[in-house]
């Protein structure tokens, strides 16, 4: 299942951070991988949503575009359409949370959430989504729900904003930090150089979830630790270990029969981001052309089983 609206793509951002979803989409749907829902809109209720996890001086910003400054703090231009798009990817990702119950896998195939903080945008994230989306369902009576954030950058807003909140657990692997961070039983907050450090530090994901039972997971599959993409990049990161990375964490977390909700986070490569977010997608619905993932190339021993 997959929440979408194309009216969450515009030409605001001076990356592909606003337009790719278009594009994966586009492929996803050639290959015939994705069904599509449309999310209820309420747009007054939503910004009001958006008011109870932001500041409303910096929501007003944004949905005005006034002061300008703070309006276009995660650099991107700002327009009707842009405040438009960032309302319905929040209303969006929380249907999609809703929607996990019982679909059990969803896809929203969204970017910019985990830059963001209480006051202000950040790195291409205006509003934190992600945030947004655990709060409504804890509300809602789920206990827990975890955050696994697997793009290159350090979920730093989404630490700022729920490292103290009990009914939120993070686990992030980052190629740099970019927040103080302390780690415990509920916060893994790792930090990796390479394709060899990434794989020993997923190899934590699966005890984490042991530990945890999280009633849901939300995934930032992100695409920026591929070795060539310009703003991220580890040594070694090919798209087979992303593909293998996918296949792990998807099959871990629905193996344990827990919802998941995944988006598509960063991954700046022109003309190759798009590609390695539809093998997540591939991934999702089970063609990803392996039945069983080689695993890395620089793994060992024998490879993870996945049920995707
Ligand atoms: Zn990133």
């Amino acid at each position: 299942m997959t929440i979408w609206d194309d009216r969450y793509c515009t030409d605001a951002a001076p990356t592909n951070s606003t337009s790719k979803q278009a594009a994966v989409m586009r492929l996803a749907r050639a290959e015939g991988l994705v069904e599509v829902r449309h999310a209820p809109f309420d747009a007054d209720a939503t910004w009001a949503n958006i008011a109870t996890v932001h500041d409303r001086a910096y929501v007003e910003a944004v949905r005005t575009g006034s002061p300008r400054r703070l309006a276009e703090s995660q650099g991107f231009r700002w327009s009707m359409a842009q405040a438009d798009a960032v309302a319905r990817i929040w209303n969006g990702h929380t249907a999609a949370c809703r929607l996990a119950g019982a679909a059990g896998l969803v896809l929203h195939p969204v970017s910019g959430a985990h830059h963001a903080g209480p006051a202000e945008g950040s790195g291409f994230c205006t509003f934190n989504f992600l945030s947004g989306a655990a709060r409504a369902v804890l509300r809602e009576g789920l206990r827990l729900v975890a955050i696994v954030d697997l793009d290159v950058h350090q979920g730093d807003g989404t630490y700022e904003l729920e490292a103290g909140n009990p009914g939120v657990a993070l686990f992030d692997i980052a190629g740099s930090r970019w927040a103080d961070v302390s780690s415990g039983d509920r916060i893994e907050y790792l930090i990796v150089g390479d394709a060899e450090s990434y794989r020993e530090a997923l190899q934590r994901l699966p005890a984490f979830l042991d530990r945890l039972h999280p009633d849901l997971v939300q995934y930032q599959a992100g695409m920026d630790p591929f070795e060539h993409d310009p703003i991220g990049g580890l040594d070694g990161v090919s798209e087979a270990f992303l593909t293998w990375r996918d296949a792990f964490v998807i099959g871990h977390v629905r193996r344990r029969g827990i919802p998941l909700v995944v988006n598509l986070a960063g991954g700046y490569s022109a003309g190759v981001s798009e590609r390695l977010h539809l093998n997540t997608v591939r991934v999702m619905a089970g063609r990803s052309g392996e039945d069983e993932p080689a695993g890395p190339p620089t793994a060992t021993g024998a490879p993870e089983r996945t049920d995707t």
